[in-house]
C-alpha cells in the first residue's frame, strides 16, 4: 500500500510559551516538526507533505534541512482549510492509497503506531490512536459547578496521526465548509459516514499545547536541551583618555581604548561568544562599525541583543567565562565588580559568571601595552 503523511504545521499558536511557533522550537537536538518528519521518513512514507503558515517558510526550511523530497503547501485560515489544501496537493503527483494526517505538535510518533494504523485500514475507512482515560470525568457549567458525571467506560483520548483511505477522506473534505471547525479528522470522516476505529496509541504522542508541555514532552522522549558552546575574541588599541570600560565597569587608567563604541573588549568578546553558540555570525554583522548609530554606544546594547536572540530561539544562557589579557590596568581589584555587572546584564547568577585576567609576560602587542584583548566562552542550552 502506498501512503502519504500529511503533517499539519500551519498553526501559529504560542500558548506553549516563547515567541517561536511550538512546531519550530527545539526539542533535544531537533525542532519539534523534524521529529515527525524523521519518523515518517524512517517508516517508509511514499510522500511527506507539510502544510505550513506562509510566514514560516524560513523556519520550515531550517527544520527540514538536509531532507529530500519533503513537499510543502501553504495552510488556510482554519485547520479544516489547511487539511483540505494538503489533501488537494497530495491528489497531484504520485498516487497514494492512504494518508496519515498528523499534528506537528505531537513529536513522539512511533513506527509501531503507524504500522497499527495502516493495518487497521484493511477493514476500517479511518483509524486513530487512542488511550484510556485514567482520571474521573465531570461535566461542569461555566462557574465550575458540577452538572454531570459521564462514565469513563468506552471513553478514549484520541491522538494523531489518523489514517484514512485517501480517496474517502479527500472526498469528505472537498464537501466541507472550510470555516467549520472539527476536533479531529476522525470526526470529519464520521460526518460523511466513514467507518472509523481506534487502535492503541502511545503516551509519547502527547500534544504540546500549553506552557510546560514542551518540557513534559522532552521528559517523555528522554531528551533535554542541548548545550552549545561559543567562543569570542576581541582586541582594542590604547589611545588618549583617562579610563577604560571593561565588562561595563569604568576603570581609571592613564590611557583610554580606541573603538567605535565604548570599546569594551570584554563584552564584545562575550557578545561574539553568545552569537557563536547560536551560529548567528559576529558582532559586526549585527552592529556594523560603519553605522554612525553605534558611535560611543554602551556595549550592554550588544550583549542584550545577543541574549534576546538566545531567548527568541527558546534557549537559555547557562554560563559565561571571560579572560582579559593585558599588563595594565590591573584587573584584579575590579574583577568582582565586573562579574557582578556581567551577571546583572545577562540575568545570570553570580556563580554562572567568571571573569579572569592574565598577561602575556610582556610579549607582543599586549606586552608592549599597545592594546588590550579579551576572550570569552558562553554556554547556551537550546
Ligand atoms: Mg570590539
Amino acid at each position: 500500500m502506498k501512503w502519504a503523511a500529511l503533517v499539519v504545521a500551519a498553526g501559529r499558536g504560542t500558548r506553549a510559551g516563547q515567541g517561536v511557533p511550538k512546531q519550530y522550537r527545539r526539542l533535544g537536538a531537533r525542532p519539534v516538526l523534524r521529529w515527525s518528519l524523521d519518523a515518517f521518513a524512517a517508516a517508509g512514507a511514499n510522500r511527506i507533505l507539510v502544510a505550513i503558515h506562509p510566514d514560516d517558510r524560513a523556519a520550515f526550511a531550517q527544520a527540514a534541512a538536509g531532507m529530500r523530497g519533503i513537499e510543502l503547501v501553504h495552510g488556510g485560515e482554519t485547520r479544516t482549510a489547511t487539511v483540505r489544501a494538503g489533501l488537494d496537493a497530495l491528489a497531484q503527483g504520485e498516487a497514494v492509497d492512504a494518508v496519515l494526517i498528523h499534528d506537528a505538535a505531537r513529536p513522539g510518533i512511533t513506527g509501531e503506531v503507524m504500522a497499527r494504523l495502516l493495518a487497521a485500514l484493511s477493514d476500517a475507512e479511518g483509524a486513530g490512536p487512542a488511550l484510556p482515560v485514567a482520571d474521573a470525568l465531570k461535566r461542569a457549567d461555566a462557574d465550575g459547578w458540577v452538572t454531570e458525571e459521564p462514565s469513563r467506560a468506552k471513553v478514549w483520548r484520541i491522538q494523531t496521526p489518523q489514517a484514512f483511505r485517501f480517496a474517502d477522506i479527500r472526498a469528505a473534505y472537498a464537501q466541507l465548509d472550510p470555516m467549520r471547525a472539527f476536533d479531529d479528522d476522525l470526526a470529519v470522516a464520521r460526518v460523511f459516514g466513514l467507518r472509523t476505529r481506534l487502535i492503541e496509541g502511545a503516551e509519547t504522542l502527547a500534544k504540546i499545547t500549553f506552557a510546560g508541555d514542551h518540557d513534559m514532552t522532552a521528559r517523555l522522549l528522554g531528551v533535554g536541551p542541548s548545550p552549545r558552546v561559543g567562543v569570542g575574541f576581541d582586541a582594542h588599541r590604547f589611545g588618549k583618555g583617562d579610563h577604560v570600560t571593561l565588562c561595563g565597569v569604568r576603570i581609571p587608567h592613564k590611557k583610554g581604548l580606541v573603538g567605535h563604541s565604548d570599546a569594551d573588549a570584554a563584552w564584545h568578546a562575550l557578545t561574539d561568544a553568545i552569537l557563536g553558540a547560536l551560529g548567528e555570525g559576529d558582532i559586526g554583522d549585527h552592529f556594523p562599525p560603519s553605522d554612525p548609530k553605534w558611535a560611543g554606544a554602551d556595549s550592554e546594547i550588544f550583549l542584550a541583543h545577543a541574549l534576546s536572540l538566545v531567548r527568541a530561539r527558546g534557549g537559555a544562557l547557562s554560563h559565561v567565562d571571560v579572560t582579559l589579557i593585558c599588563e595594565n590596568p590591573r584587573v584584579k581589584p575590579h574583577r568582582e565588580a565586573m562579574r557582578r555587572r556581567t551577571a546583572e546584564a545577562l540575568g545570570l547568577a553570580l556563580d554562572a559568571v567568571s571573569v579572569k585576567a592574565t598577561t602575556t609576560e610582556q610579549l607582543g602587542f599586549l606586552g608592549r601595552e599597545e592594546g588590550l584583548a579579551a576572550q570569552a566562552v558562553a554556554t547556551v542550552l537550546i
